[in-house]
């Protein structure tokens, strides 16, 4: 909404549950590789803001200046939204739908059967400073366990945290859905009925 950005990340290994994160970054390049190193490299789980970037000097990342993370198309995205908060109109579904496709996600599994989730994102358009959506909560936006499944989340974050998206999918999991069931019962059942909308890769 003030015309910057703030990026939002985190991994999951499922073998340990090990994992991490970092929220509202504005000058990593990479913010994943960042969650990756708070999860290798430091006792936390999750660091934000000023101290994740200072986590961020301290193990030698580069930090960008923010036009690297201008795109076009989610500046016109802004602009209309903006616009038509201007004009008072009511925000409708479809602008909600517009202010997603910022995310990257990814969910592995290796030969040994361990499972591995990252999710990476800009947010969503016009989010307020210092809002932080799903991706980098583990068990909202990400989730992976050998156990189960791992889950990465795209979508209205605000209903992935709240209805614990990833994890719910993987203890459903575990408790013997197949997996296309229990993301098919979550987002297309849970989720929908709240309000929200948004999609999984598992
Ligand atoms: N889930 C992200 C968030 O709410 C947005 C997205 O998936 O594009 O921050």
């Amino acid at each position: 909404a003030a015309g910057e950005h703030e990026m939002d990340a985190s991994i999951m290994e499922g073998r340990g549950l090990n994992a991490g994160a970092v929220a509202s970054v504005a000058r990593i390049r990479n913010p994943i590789d960042l969650a990756a190193k708070v999860m290798t490299d430091s006792e936390h789980v999750m660091l934000v803001g000023e101290g994740a970037e200072e986590f961020a000097r301290q193990q030698g990342f580069a930090m960008t200046d923010s036009d690297y993370f201008h795109t076009e198309f989610r500046w016109q995205q802004l602009q209309r939204i903006k616009e038509k908060e201007a004009r008072q109109k009511k925000v409708t579904d479809q602008d909600q739908h517009d202010q997603w496709f910022s995310t990257v996600g990814a969910v592995a599994l290796d030969q040994r059967g361990n499972l591995a989730a990252a999710t990476s994102t800009g947010g969503t358009s016009n989010k307020r400073w210092g809002r932080v959506g799903d991706s980098p909560i583990i068990g909202a936006g990400t989730y992976a366990s050998n156990h189960s499944c791992a889950v990465s989340a795209t979508g209205h974050g605000e209903y992935f945290i709240r209805h614990v998206v990833a994890y719910d999918i993987c203890k459903r999991v575990e408790l013997g859905s197949s997996l296309a069931e229990a993301a098919d019962v979550v987002i297309n059942g849970i989720l929908k009925e709240a309000g929200g909308s948004g999609g999984v890769i598992a």
